[in-house]
């Protein structure tokens, strides 16, 4: 049976250890802190290319890794379904 895009998404979300909280809310773990988490949202709806409309808990004020990194992995599985 084919893989939905909701379960390839929390796949590969899961592979990089970053969980799934809700549509467009994920849970990253801190690199440098073991045990600490944050958490990455989406503010938009639709195209979530839109860096700019992400946002995350960390002190980072610019876009950080733990953006770049969910971003990076919905983007992968908007291609593989075919989604702008
Ligand atoms: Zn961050």
């Amino acid at each position: 049976m084919a893989e939905t895009y909701e379960q390839a998404l929390q796949r590969e979300m899961a592979q990089a250890n970053v969980t799934v909280l809700r549509a467009g809310e994920y849970r990253v773990p801190s690199s440098s802190r073991p045990g600490e988490y944050y958490i990455v949202t989406y503010a938009g709806r639709g195209d979530e290319a839109e860096v700019a409309l992400w946002d995350c808990t960390c002190p980072a004020r610019n876009t950080c890794k733990h953006i770049n990194l969910v971003s990076g992995i919905v983007n992968n599985v908007n291609d593989e379904f075919g989604y702008e």
